[in-house]
């Protein structure tokens, strides 16, 4: 089943991908990491034409995208990395002889096993969900239905919504329950309703890929044709009640506190005494509607389709949510729609990282305990704490200086910034896996009973404190966040690695690369979303009217650089959809940079071969940010991904520092030069 992504659910800021490796020759690698490898650059080209290319071209030129990925780059590099170090692991685990039933090892060792043991899922195939789809055959009544949808997400599928616990956005000590829209196997509203070019074709591929999945149950292709168009007929329903990407960007639209009683009022013939009933809730007290006219919508479709079709959905929902874990025609016809039609991948990764993806979901931080005690020297983490403190100190004085604030705001965004919480490697309380069960001859029983599992502990939660310890990422994600109802940024151990952080580069490298990244984060708490929460985490605005419109005015300025920034000659990056990423990267660079020149303390380090410190470290920058990507992968990132790709990440935003300007002589003569008066200084 699909995992709930709670993090993305609550739009929390992400940063973006990551990895690590294990034998002896590769640490050896690894300590020879080079800062700035010269051999990667493209020094026919001019920094001011193309600073992405300049840094990159010869990386990119050297490293073609392998078939299994849609997009190659620092991020892939070090995620694949650390597959290899995480597949150590669990051979090591999966070797205890002393692994009790019960234990982790075994979790771990079953988990994987199950996953990798192709026979008997091959010889189980549709089978594998032959009682879900009887089950799904025999329900009599509507009542069935919604029953049903309750029992899906108990199993932890996201069956037409998602429902979860998460902090209450305006009393964010408390958790509460959350209603999310859902239920589109397309992913995007717009894909429905548009008629692009490209929204129609991907539509046609989609109900050839809903009929072929009708024919893997068992279906006759004219029976099956039949249920793709109704998937289609329902979903495209489901898309016009739901709100898009950008529309769900506002916090305070997807604040919509109700009791049951309100809820009942506001989607009357959907059976929510049913629904919570099965769920083992009768009574979730006040719970949130993220979006109402979703959840409003939900009750005349209810009506509106029969008996059949909603049968028909379930079923499609079943099989969407298993396809990966069971027999190999429904993963190859799987990734045929989403990974070729969608990403232009032309390869599926081998199934050992595939299972090892989801072992190291289903027990993340049991294999994060691991994989910190032998990946994540405790050295790394003291230099982080320094960096992080520094990065905060010239946050601080930057805000100071702002001249486009109040001294009152100026203040409080001072006592945000000085209140933001700071998590480093792994969690200081590990997750207590012991309530999950794993077998050893079921891969599907066990991604679902790992489902449960999380899907109990949100159940659990509800009208509880926020636990504040816990973390939303694995320590072996190559990742960062900002969570802006715990006012805190987070970053895993996976990401504290070269490029990002190298502790043989030069501090002007690592400025540019984790400083940025950890820059990039802090500014979330002060994008055009997380400025509207305060510095306890609640949605309440503590700005004034002018600060907010001359706010308002410097981040226009930014999403127009963004909207007129051409990608594969006539794609555009949407400025508004990335703006909150754009904003802090922009952020995330200044800061940085400032940071960088207070621990010089005044002394200029001499050039390393050839190029100054401030070269370095916008150098060092665009190297996190080299990148490959197919051309479907990087279309439908443009519609779907709030961040800006690798190349717009590189060119716009250090064009806005004078800083930049100066250190590469960059002139009006040069393409992607911004006259001043154009330049967006914001934080
Ligand atoms: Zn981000």
């Amino acid at each position: 089943m699909k995992k709930m992504n709670f993090f993305a659910l609550a739009a929390i800021a992400l940063l973006l991908l990551g990895a690590c490796e294990n034998t002896k020759k590769v640490k050896e690698e690894k300590t020879m990491t080079k800062a700035i490898d010269l051999a990667s650059m493209d020094k026919d080209l001019r920094p001011g034409d193309d600073f992405f290319r300049f840094v990159n071209g010869g990386w990119m030129k050297e490293n073609p995208i392998p078939p299994e990925h849609s997009t190659y780059g620092a991020f892939i590099i070090l995620y694949e990395q650390n597959q290899e170090d995480l597949k150590q692991l669990v051979k090591e685990v999966s070797a205890e002889k002393d692994a009790n039933n019960g234990s982790v090892s075994q979790k771990i060792r079953d988990f994987y096993n199950s996953g990798m043991d192709t026979i008997r899922i091959e010889e189980l195939g549709v089978n594998a969900i032959r009682k879900d789809i009887d089950e799904i055959n025999a329900l009599k009544s509507k009542t069935d239905v919604q029953a049903y949808i309750a029992k899906t997400h108990k199993a932890g599928a996201s069956t037409l919504f998602y429902f979860f616990s998460s902090a209450d956005q305006r009393n964010s000590s408390m958790e509460i329950a959350n209603f999310y829209q859902g239920g589109l196997g397309l992913p995007d509203v717009d894909y429905y309703l548009n008629d692009d070019d490209r929204s129609v074709k991907l539509r046609e591929a989609y109900s050839i890929h809903l009929a072929k999945m009708f024919q893997l149950m068992g279906d006759d292709k004219a029976t099956a044709i039949k249920g793709a168009a109704t998937i289609l007929k329902m979903e495209t329903s489901l898309a016009k009640v739901s709100k898009t990407r950008l529309e769900r960007r506002d916090p305070i639209a997807n604040y919509n506190k109700m009791s049951l009683a309100e809820l009942k009022e506001l989607s009357p013939d959907f059976d929510w005494d049913i629904y919570f009933t099965t769920l083992g809730l009768p009574d979730p007290g006040d719970m949130n509607v993220s979006q109402t006219d979703f959840i409003a919508g939900l009750s005349p479709l209810m009506k509106q389709y029969s008996l059949d079709d909603w049968k028909t959905y379930l079923l499609w929902s079943l099989v969407d949510g298993s396809a990966t874990y069971l027999s190999n025609d429904f993963v190859e016809q799987n990734f045929d729609f989403f990974g070729k039609t969608l990403s232009g991948r032309q390869e599926m990764r081998a199934r050992w990282k595939r299972v090892l993806d989801n072992t190291s979901g289903a027990l993340g931080e049991a294999i994060g305990q691991l994989y910190v005690e032998k990946h994540f020297p405790p050295e790394s983490k003291s230099r982080m704490i320094t960096l992080v403190e520094n990065l905060r100190k010239s946050f601080a004085q930057r805000i100071a200086k702002l001249d486009w604030m109040d001294e009152e705001t100026k203040k409080k965004a001072i006592e945000k910034l000085d209140a933001i919480t700071v998590k480093i490697g792994y969690p200081d309380k590990w997750k207590d896996y012991s309530k999950l069960n794993v077998v050893a001859d079921s891969y599907l029983q066990n991604v679902r009973a790992a489902n449960t599992f999380e899907f109990d502990r949100t159940l659990e939660k509800i009208g509880k404190p926020v636990d504040k310890s816990e973390w939303g990422m694995t320590p072996q994600t190559v990742n960062a966040y900002y969570n802006p109802t715990n006012n805190e940024i987070v970053f895993p151990a996976g990401i504290l690695q070269p490029p990002f952080f190298n502790k043989d580069a030069d501090d002007a490298v690592n400025y540019g690369a984790i400083g940025v990244v950890i820059g990039h984060e802090m500014t979330h708490g002060f994008d055009d979303q997380g400025r509207q929460y305060d510095k306890d985490g609640n949605l309440n605005d503590w700005w004034t009217e002018d600060d907010a419109k001359r706010f308002a005015d410097k981040t226009a300025l930014l999403a127009s650089q963004y909207d007129n920034y051409t990608i594969l000659d006539s794609l555009n990056v949407d400025g508004q959809l990335t703006m909150g990423e754009n904003i802090a990267d922009l952020g995330g660079l200044n800061i940085s940079f400032d940071a960088l020149l207070m621990s010089m303390n005044g002394n200029k380090p001499a050039p390393i071969e050839g190029y100054t410190y401030d070269q370095r470290f916008f150098m060092g920058y665009a190297q996190v940010w080299r990148q490959n990507i197919r051309d479907k992968e990087l279309m439908r990132r443009l519609k779907e991904d709030v961040h800006s790709p690798g190349e717009a990440r590189v060119n716009i935003p250090p064009f806005n520092m004078d800083i930049f300007i100066n250190a590469f002589g960059i002139t009006a003569d040069d393409k992607l030069f911004i006259p001043v008066q154009k330049r967006a200084y914001i934080w």
